[in-house]
């Protein structure tokens, strides 16, 4: 292959608990690949996932591994983005693996590993094209996780725990989080706490928009308005032109979202505050069948991150 070609295959490889993701983007963000293989667990089997995958798409593309002009990951858990350190990954198996050292041998360039939710930031930026210059993409999964990408970059603060908006307490006399604290946001709509409790009261998450009685009226009301505050929390945070959504609950509640645009509407109406944040405005479902995740994956392998065009609209306005 002429050496010319060689910044032409940006490999992504989005490794979630059941399966894993892989893409390859060309310079203009086109994908010209792309295969799902089950994951296996623990640091060995992660290691065998991603170069089974990412064979299997330089075999598709007739071009060998060494081609890959870039080769990021996204995963899910705590990840230290400057080395590649996964501190935690529960679903995964994994604890403190150096994921990027772990693969090394298997590439010719370096591996670049992030955060499974900010890659997916990074990927709704690309597929949204230039409109939103600045983004937040929520992920409601088992838990609540939000990424900002401001001017093209993610935000990530000081000590990497920016967006952490799961974890913030609405209710100091509510259910117990994982993290240790009460009434978590994380709690009310998060995927794992929503199960449990609908569970516990005959009810569940798909059934519950057309459930009738008391107590489903009050789980509605109880999601929907938690729902409301935090996506209301995240405007305020970030102020970002457009917040991305998505995750399981949005997809197996399909009801909600309608619902939540109605809350917001109502509070907006009573607030002139509200009113100019425009929260229901912003919101986008990213769609189920484009793999935002691994195309963010391969943005994270890009040194330069997102393409220069993607900054344009800032540097316009
Ligand atoms: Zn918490």
């Amino acid at each position: 292959m002429a050496a010319h070609q060689r910044g032409a295959f940006s490999l992504g490889l989005d490794i979630g608990g059941t399966k894993t993701h892989g893409l390859v983007l060309d310079p203009a963000d086109r994908v010209l690949a792309e295969v799902v293989h089950p994951t296996r667990r623990g640091p060995d089997g992660i290691r065998a996932t991603a170069l089974e995958v990412a064979g299997c798409l330089a075999d598709g593309l007739g071009i060998q591994p060494a081609a890959f002009s870039s080769v990021g990951i996204g995963i899910p858990g705590i990840v230290d983005h400057t080395n590649g350190l996964v501190e935690t990954a529960v679903n995964l198996d994994i604890e403190r693996t150096d994921l990027a050292e772990l693969l090394a041998d298997g590439f010719t360039v370096p591996v670049r590993v992030e955060n499974d939710v900010k890659a997916t930031a990074l990927g709704a930026v690309v597929i949204l094209g230039t409109r939103p210059r600045d983004l937040c993409h929520v992920n409601l999964g088992t838990g609540m996780s939000t990424a900002a990408v401001a001017g093209g970059r993610l935000i990530r603060g000081d000590r990497n725990g920016a967006g952490e908006l799961g974890h913030f307490a609405i209710d100091p006399a509510g259910e117990r989080c994982g993290c240790g604290q009460r009434g978590c946001l994380e709690t009310f709509v998060g995927g794992r706490h929503l199960t449990a409790r609908l569970a516990g009261l005959g009810l569940d998450l798909a059934g519950l928009g057309t459930a009738v009685g008391p107590v489903a009226t009050a789980e509605r009301d109880r999601l929907v308005g938690a729902l409301a505050t935090g996506l209301t929390l995240v405007v305020i945070s970030y102020d970002s032109a457009a917040v991305t959504l998505g995750g399981g609950v949005l997809r197996t509640a399909d009801w909600l979202l309608p619902a939540v645009r109605q809350t917001l509407t109502e509070r907006a109406a009573s607030s002139s505050f509200l009113a100019g944040l425009r929260v229901a405005d912003r919101l986008i479902v990213l769609p189920g069948d484009v793999p935002v995740a691994a195309i963010g994956a391969a943005v994270v392998g890009r040194k330069k991150g997102l393409h220069a065009r993607h900054d344009l609209v800032r540097s316009q306005s």
